[in-house]
């Protein structure tokens, strides 16, 4: 008897136990050799970017979280492999973030996204009380402009019942049902939902292993679609 296997969905995990801190790089000279892939986090300060590369990864003082957002404004590595990294993008649009800094900001971003071929998917992060605002949709666009892939993280749900979660996730999903590169799930760092299904994204992108090519993201400009208020 020929047993044919069931089909499965069992493409090999990434495997995040030996991460480890790589560098900070203020711009993208400074950003290690564009080798490999990479998976960059990014999102408005205070979304919970910090505490999600922590749960993430299950080490508590990866990235740093802090209760004064806006701090950290520099781009971080963290080397998973030789061959994988991930990225944590400063946060963006605090309001007592000085506007020179909110300049910075955007230039450093915009030539990160603009030239960084190992970034092979974005993940962004939104507070699940308060998705979609303008910094979001610019990532949005951008993604969709750029044909970079995106998750979306709508982080905090511990925050809702369970049923207000639903109805936030659903609601984010139709707004975004155009966004075919687009996907969304609900995450809480501190009650630990949501790291299966990170992790099985980050690992679809490390197998598919595609590196970006300059050409679709000529046009895609975060400085076309960036807000100049949030
Ligand atoms: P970042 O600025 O995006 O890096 O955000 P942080 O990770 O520093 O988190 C900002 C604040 O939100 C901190 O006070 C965290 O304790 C809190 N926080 C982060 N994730 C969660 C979560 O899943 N649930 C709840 N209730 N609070 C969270």
């Amino acid at each position: 008897m020929v047993i044919i296997p069931e089909p499965t969905n069992n493409s090999p995990r990434v495997d995040l136990g030996n991460i480890e801190f790589l560098k900070s790089a203020a711009n993208l000279s400074h950003c290690p050799d564009d080798t490999g892939l990479e998976v960059a986090f990014c999102g408005r300060s205070n979304a919970g970017k910090s505490s999600a590369i922590n749960y993430l990864t299950g080490q508590n003082k990866l990235a740093r979280t802090s209760k004064t957002p806006g701090r950290t404004q520099l781009i971080n590595f963290f080397t998973v492999s030789d061959e994988f990294r991930l990225v944590d993008l400063p946060g963006y649009g605090y309001a007592k973030v000085p506007t020179r800094m909110k300049r910075d900001w955007h230039e450093n971003i915009d030539n990160y996204l603009r030239n960084r071929l190992s970034l092979t998917g974005l993940v962004l992060l939104m507070d699940i009380r308060h998705p979609l605002k303008a910094f979001d949709h610019t990532m949005i666009n951008w993604s969709a402009q750029a044909q970079m892939p995106l998750h979306i993280l709508l982080t905090k749900c511990d925050k809702l019942k369970r049923g207000a979660q639903q109805a936030t996730l659903l609601k984010v999903k139709r707004e975004l049902a155009d966004q075919k590169s687009t996907t969304i799930q609900l995450f809480s760092s501190t009650h630990e939902i949501g790291q299966k299904l990170l992790l099985k994204q980050l690992s679809d992108w490390v197998n598919q292993g595609h590196r970006g090519d300059l050409v679709s993201r000529q046009d895609a400009s975060l400085s076309e679609v960036i807000p100049s208020a949030d």
